[in-house]
């Protein structure tokens, strides 16, 4: 996958391409791959990286929403983990298997959550990853050695997924381009092409690293632009009424340590009726997440405090280690697309389906849902974007389609292992230059040929690529990601063809990004309220 080759597609091609999707995030990239797997010639313009925005943000589950159980949504539980099954069956080296429990403290509780683990195990039916079970005390303690063992009555263990969001979305953008598609990151659309009549005829549209800008022609245009979603109904129709409500949830993550073995917590009720999950991830734990209305989208959500002490209270409560500011790896913040009831309530009350809408310009917009139901928000916006686009009716191949770097029973300890089928080519890369064998830091597993096997064949740009996207090191530690900056600048400058002051500049930038993931100098002491 190179960009310049995707550019040279754009600029020779002048005729209509059969369906423009805006937005590189699991929204758009699994639109992309369901048009492109069809036969229909795709495009998908993002304006930073894939999954620049949320979809590199969430809390990493696979899952059909235990949540949405409790208020009554079936349905909507139902597709979930139906997609589960899927993405699971399709993406085997990035999605596995996950084991939660839920703590009770309450006598009411094992019997009240094992019941309704029952029902979510009953709803997976074949796709089902294991059953759920209610567990002693001594038996929740056995498998979560470090919960908080003060006043635990016993737990209730169920199954869903896990799964590491950004690798999958450079794996589906990969999947795309093999079946056809042309993907290109920092490319910008800053405007809609109309025909008199003011139906949508394409974009323009901005390459962001040298300027050049481009019009190009289009049967339909998709917005999945997450919540910038607005943005681009604006551009459609200025006098267009907001739709998406953002509301962000934030993660903090720990050392292993805090919560050792392969177990996830799942709380579902906190002080204030969110759920908080504690989920084992590439060697760390993530925690979180919160549910906080913001006034508008960002590209750089940075946790409040008021959030951070949240989790943190609540890690403290049901951990035996309490968390201290010094222990927190990264934190990151993510906003989700909720869209808007007509009334407004607040966030929580707020459909996490998808919303699938048609201007009357033809515009196709596709927003909300979660990344669990990235195919299936593709496949419905598809079938729609063909009738606008009147392309000839052609069947979704995507249901049991392997996606790029598709490999099973992946050997976990191989640090490798996330590039599934890709991994004998990374290897190659430092058999041939054992220089690349070396890590880039001693406390994260990530070496230097991954750094050239991104600029190489995902399409990573800049630092800020490599380091939060294709590996994960600004997430899993943060400080740890600023020492490796300067290195990972002079690998790609020698790929890319940058000079020194570029290598200075993007060190620079970085830094500063990645000081919104830690616990700047300023940030007042937390108090925890165990
Ligand atoms: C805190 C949190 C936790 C979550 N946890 C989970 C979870 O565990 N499991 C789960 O299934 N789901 C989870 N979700 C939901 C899931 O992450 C989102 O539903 C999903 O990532 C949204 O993807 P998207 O593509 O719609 O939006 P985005 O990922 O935001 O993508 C939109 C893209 O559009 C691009 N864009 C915007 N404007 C333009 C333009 N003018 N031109 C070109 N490109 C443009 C942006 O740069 C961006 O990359 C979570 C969400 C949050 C916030």
């Amino acid at each position: 996958m190179k960009r310049q080759d995707m550019i040279d597609e754009i600029r020779e091609y002048s005729g209509f391409w059969d369906v423009i999707i805006i937005g590189g995030g699991a929204t758009g990239l699994g639109a992309a791959v369901e048009a492109s797997s069809r036969g229909y010639k795709t495009l998908l313009l993002e304006k930073y990286d894939f999954a620049k925005g949320t979809s590199s943000r969430s809390t990493k589950l696979v899952h059909g929403g235990v949540r949405y159980l409790q208020q009554g949504n079936v349905s909507l539980v139902l597709e979930a983990l139906r997609e589960r099954g899927l993405m699971i069956q399709n993406a085997p080296h990035l999605c596995r298997n996950q084991s939660f429990i839920v703590p009770n403290y309450d006598w009411w509780g094992g019997p009240f959550y094992g019941v309704g683990m029952k029902v979510y195990d009953m709803l997976a039916g074949k796709l089902g990853l294991g059953p759920s079970k209610i567990l002693s005390r001594e038996e929740t303690m056995k498998r979560i050695p470090t919960i908080e063992p003060g006043g635990l009555r016993g737990g209730v263990i169920y199954y869903d997924g896990q799964f590491d969001d950004s690798r999958l979305a450079i794996n589906l953008a990969q999947t795309a381009q093999e079946q056809g598609g042309t993907l290109v990151n920092y490319m910008s659309v800053d405007g809609l092409l109309k025909s008199n009549d003011g139906m949508v005829t394409g974009v323009k549209a901005t390459d962001t690293l040298n300027n050049e800008t481009h019009e190009i022609n289009g049967r339909v245009v998709v917005n999945a632009t997450g919540v910038f979603t607005d943005s681009v109904l604006k551009m459609d129709d200025p006098a267009s009424l907001p739709m998406i409500k953002p509301s962000q949830g934030i993660h903090i993550v720990l050392d292993k340590e805090f919560l050792p073995g392969d177990t996830a917590i799942m709380v579902p009720h906190t002080d204030d009726g969110r759920v908080l999950f504690a989920v084992p991830w590439h060697d760390k734990v993530v925690v979180g997440t919160t549910d906080t209305a913001v006034d508008a989208p960002d590209y750089e959500p940075r946790a409040l405090e008021e959030e951070i002490e949240f989790v943190m209270t609540h890690a403290a409560r049901y951990l035996t280690k309490d968390p201290e500011k010094k222990d927190v790896r990264s934190i990151f913040a993510g906003l989700r697309p909720l869209v808007k009831p007509p009334d407004d309530k607040g966030t929580a009350a707020i459909s996490r389906d998808h919303t699938l809408i048609v201007s009357e310009s033809g515009l196709v917009t596709i927003t909300g849902g979660k990344w669990t139901t990235y195919r299936k928000m593709g496949q419905d916006t598809i079938n729609q974007a063909a009738i606008v686009a009147g392309l000839e009716n052609r069947d979704c191949k995507t249901e049991n389609m392997r996606i790029h770097g598709w490999l099973k029973n992946a050997d976990q300890s191989d640090p490798l292992h996330l590039y599934g089928s890709d991994a004998p080519s990374i290897r190659k890369l430092y058999k041939k230059d054992p220089e690349l064998e070396k890590p880039l830091h001693p406390e994260l597993p990530y070496i230097k040929a991954e750094v050239i096997w991104a600029a190489r064949n995902e399409m990573a740009m800049t630092i800020e690529d490599v380091l939060s996207r294709r590996t994960r090191a600004l997430l899993l530690n943060a400080k740890a990601s600023i020492e490796m900056a300067p290195e990972v600048a002079r690998l790609l400058a020698g790929e890319l063809g940058h000079d020194e002051a570029w290598q200075l500049e993007q060190v620079d930038t970085y830094t500063k990004l990645a000081e919104g993931y830690t616990f700047g100098l300023s940030q007042p002491h937390l108090t925890l309220n165990k």
